[in-house]
């Protein structure tokens, strides 16, 4: 008799996917390096520093917005944000699968501890770039107009940085450089790293249980 177990493996991610993980929606290139977003940016205080202390982890300020943790580093390395796309684009994982949002990497892997902005954090600084100015340029979205002006207009630049980020040129090839999204799943997935999940879905890859005979 045949056994049933269970794996886990990835697959596109949705939209409602994207959505529930995001910690908050990127428009602008400052939205990059919000703390209110991406967590706060030193142990046991909020960014005004009206909360402080042991007594307020967990807490969100009402002043500044910003969560207070006592390991602020665990939580810039898991939290991933979302950006609205000015039009959408087939998942870079299923074609089948289109995608009006994408996910924002965790800070960590973005900027250094000197807040050098990172290879890959230049890429999401280009995404952020290209995709508003694509958005001013557009209609009111899922207007008539809009309609006609994203299938005229296309994802263009929006999906190259896309793909620029995530490392690859066109779905099916391997990574095209080492300090894209999935040059850093690899090597996560080599050395068993407990943060694969934020990297995963930094990708716009979701992680599902199969049963297997
Ligand atoms: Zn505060």
């Amino acid at each position: 008799m045949n056994s049933l177990r269970s794996e886990w493996h990835l697959i596109a991610a949705t939209i409602s996917d994207i959505l529930r993980w995001s910690y908050g929606k990127v428009t602008t290139l400052e939205d990059l390096y919000d703390p209110r977003i991406f967590g706060p940016t030193t142990d046991l205080s909020c960014l005004c520093g009206s909360l402080r202390g042991e007594e307020a982890v967990g807490s969100v300020c009402d002043k500044c917005g910003v969560f207070v943790s006592g390991d602020s580093v665990s939580v810039r390395r898991l939290r991933v944000g979302h950006t609205e796309l000015a039009v959408p684009i087939p998942s870079p994982f299923d074609d089948s699968v289109i995608l009006d949002v994408f996910p924002v990497a965790p800070i960590l892997y973005r900027r250094d501890d000197h807040g050098t902005v990172t290879p890959l954090g230049e890429r999401y600084q280009t995404l952020v770039r290209v995709n508003r100015a694509l958005l001013e340029s557009m209609p009111e979205k899922w207007s008539a107009e809009y309609l006609v002006a994203a299938r005229e207009s296309g994802p263009g630049e929006v999906l190259e940085a896309i793909n620029d980020i995530i490392g690859r040129a066109t779905p099916g090839e391997p990574a095209s450089h080492g300090d894209s999204l999935l040059a850093l799943l690899a090597r996560s997935l080599a050395v068993g790293d407990p943060d694969i999940a934020a990297i995963t879905r930094s990708c716009g890859l979701a992680m599902k249980m199969r049963a297997i005979l």
